[in-house]
């Protein structure tokens, strides 16, 4: 998401560090060139207007207000952002639980915006934090509407409340009345209500969703809205905010070729916030918004605080900690070790998805490095993996001819490629001890904690026997962009860039 944002705004603050000192046309220009960027990212031309404009007038004062020790570009980047976030923020509001359970979330959109599978998705985020979510069918009118959702609370493992077959059968405002009684009497604390999606807003989907709104007096009435309708999206989000009235909005389809125009428009137009996005088909791919990573990722910063988590999430904490003594107790790293960071690293989602989160991931170099990225390259390594034994495992150098061989026929893979896995991860077992007897371990920060310490090398090391990703930031601690080619002072570092 935001790729073509992102680029283009990250050339224009390029050009505006090089100039050194600022005048007013250099505003000029840095102004028409954000607008243009922000239009072809299809925010809407109003929202554009008034964001270059608030742009241009905080610079100009900035500028006419600056001392010689400030530097004037990165002030005007730093306006940008908090602009950004002004915008992303809509109303400021945040997503809050109701002091008396069940907390009533309301969900409407039109079809196929990913409400039925946001409703999953929202169910199964909530209760990974310890609720104990019900989700209710009063979509009544959609074909097949009632299973799906049915189906959904199947996958999520979170119970729905379905009383009604649906498909024209039945009536919606009984049926979310009555779910909150049923919810108050088995104790769910949260309540998340599918309501009827439509084609287009009218007043048939609005008096519906009015009706449902009196019955139940939700909590939080959400919009689901994709973000690859752009423009049109935030129109129709606002025709149903001043219909109905709604808290907020659920983004979906982030992941998807959209040009991040959505999320700027939507929240400017409705003045409401994104509560949650959605990232993607499986329903993990979901989170809360927050409004300042958002506007990181667009100004080409990165995400490390999403990425942190996701890491922190995927390893267990016994894991982490039995990998921290392994590393801080200078024992060997095995390959059993790393199959079981492949795996955690597998939990944390897309490989790709998450560089993508790295500062300067979608820049043009970093970027083609993403793409030429494969999660399937995870797989077939953990296959040849999986194809050894338990000793080959923890010794890698019992695998002689003949046991290569077999690994190779066992996992599907060519004996090259387990030549070239086993040779990068005594590469890395070199690296890591290194990084035991040197100054730091890189990355640790980015991949959030000291858990996380053998990460840092191996993605670049392992994810692709013959092609691996040293070249991107994976291989160089994961913190940066290569830059230059000058030799880290780091030893890992240093280690890692001789050897790719
Ligand atoms: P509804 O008609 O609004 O209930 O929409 P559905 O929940 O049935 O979703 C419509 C389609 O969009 C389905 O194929 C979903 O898998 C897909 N979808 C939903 N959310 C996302 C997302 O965040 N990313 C992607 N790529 N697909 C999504």
């Amino acid at each position: 998401m935001f790729e073509g944002l992102t680029e283009r705004i990250a050339s224009t603050l390029k050009s505006l560090r090089s100039k050194g000192r600022l005048g007013a046309s250099d505003i000029d220009e840095i102004a028409s060139e954000l607008s243009e960027a922000l239009l072809e990212a299809d925010v809407a031309l109003e929202v554009v207007k008034e964001f270059v404009e608030t742009i241009k007038s905080r610079s100009l004062q900035s500028l006419a207000e600056a001392t010689p020790s400030i530097n004037p570009a990165s002030q005007i980047t730093e306006i940008i952002n908090q602009e950004l976030i002004s915008i992303l923020s809509g109303d400021g509001s945040r997503f809050t639980f109701s002091k008396r359970p069940p907390t009533v979330i309301m969900l409407a959109g039109l079809q196929g915006a990913g409400k039925t599978s946001a409703a999953g998705k929202l169910a199964r985020f909530l209760k990974s934090q310890g609720n104990t979510p019900l989700l209710v069918a009063a979509d009544l009118q959609r074909p097949n509407a009632v299973t799906q959702l049915q189906l959904v609370s199947e996958s999520v493992k979170v119970p729905v409340f379905a009383p009604e077959p649906g498909n024209g059968v039945g009536d919606p405002v009984r049926v979310a009345k009555d779910s909150i009684i049923f919810a108050k009497e088995k104790l769910h604390n949260v309540v998340i209500i599918d309501t009827a999606g439509r084609l287009g807003v009218d007043q048939e989907m609005m008096a519906q969703a009015a009706a449902i709104k009196a019955a139940t007096d939700p909590d939080e009435v959400l919009f689901v809205m994709d973000a690859m309708t752009g423009q049109d999206a935030a129109v129709t989000a606002k025709a149903f905010s001043s219909g109905v009235g709604i808290n907020g909005i659920i983004l979906t389809k982030l992941d998807g070729d959209s040009r991040g125009g959505a999320a700027l428009s939507v929240a400017r137009i409705t003045g409401k916030p994104i509560r949650f996005i959605s990232t993607g088909e499986k329903p993990a791919d979901f989170d809360y918004f927050y409004p300042e990573r958002m506007a990181s990722r667009i100004l080409g910063a990165g995400d490390i605080a999403t990425l942190a988590e996701s890491a922190k999430q995927a390893f267990d904490s016994d894991t982490a900690a039995r990998l921290e003594k392994k590393f801080v107790e200078g024992d060997d790293f095995t390959l059993e070790d790393f199959l079981e960071q492949l795996q955690a690293m597998r939990k944390m989602g897309s490989f790709s998805k998450l560089l993508g989160m790295l500062p300067g991931a979608q820049s043009g170099a970093m970027k083609k490095q993403i793409e030429g990225l494969d999660d399937r390259e995870l797989i077939r390594t953990q296959s040849i993996i999986d194809s050894m034994t338990p000793g080959e495992r923890r010794d890698v150098k019992v695998l002689n001819g003949s046991r290569r061989a077999r690994i190779a026929r066992g996992s599907g893979r060519s004996v090259t490629e387990v030549n070239d896995l086993v040779e990068r991860f005594q590469a890395a077992q070199k690296v890591m001890k290194q990084m035991r007897s040197g100054t730091g371990i890189p990355g640790a920060q980015m991949a959030g904690g000291p858990g996380m310490a053998g990460m840092p090398g191996l993605p670049g090391s392992f994810s692709a026997p013959g092609r691996g990703v040293g070249g991107a930031s994976g291989g160089r601690g994961g913190s940066q962009p290569p830059k230059k080619k000058s030799r880290s002072g780091n030893p890992a570092k240093r280690a890692a860039q001789e050897r790719g």
